[in-house]
């Protein structure tokens, strides 16, 4: 897509600090890095969001996923990570083309977990949420 940093990045013509690469996936060093060792990965074609990607790609990903994470571990001495989608503006989607953030934690690294994310309980009781995905299930 045309305007799209990591269309850029996955097509190198933007460079990039690549650490691992499968059939369908890049996994590269974030620019501005949470930890060290911070990655991305990403679909070398362009789809906005986790939910549009196809998939079959899938076990692609999986594999990128762990082979970063072993790389990782391996070299930087950790076997602990935040593993995460920021999916769709409101829930801090900068770059819209997906990316997954491996972000590696250190003791005392200053980070939370993910519980820190949002805090936004609802006001409806679980089974009334529960009844309403119900709904919609085929
Ligand atoms: P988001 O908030 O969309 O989940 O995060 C986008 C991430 O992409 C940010 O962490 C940002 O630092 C990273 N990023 C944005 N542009 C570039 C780039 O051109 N190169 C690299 N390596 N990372 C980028
Ligand atoms: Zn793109």
């Amino acid at each position: 897509m045309n305007n799209c940093p990591f269309c850029q990045i996955a097509k190198k013509e933007i460079n990039s600090y690549i650490i691992a690469e499968s059939d369908n996936f890049l996994a590269f060093l974030d620019i501005h890095p949470h930890a060290p060792g911070h990655t991305l990965i990403i679909p070398k074609l362009h789809f906005e969001k986790f939910q549009d990607l196809p998939p079959d790609l899938g076990n692609d990903f999986l594999y990128l996923v762990q082979k970063t994470i072993s790389l990782i571990k391996k070299s930087l001495g950790t076997d602990n990570f935040t593993l995460g989608i920021n999916e769709g503006s409101i829930a801090g989607q900068v770059v819209k083309h997906f990316h997954f953030h491996v972000m590696p934690r250190f003791s005392n690294d200053q980070g939370h977990s993910l519980h820190a994310v949002v805090n936004n309980p609802p006001q409806e009781s679980l089974e009334e949420i529960y009844n309403k995905i119900r709904t919609v299930v085929d």
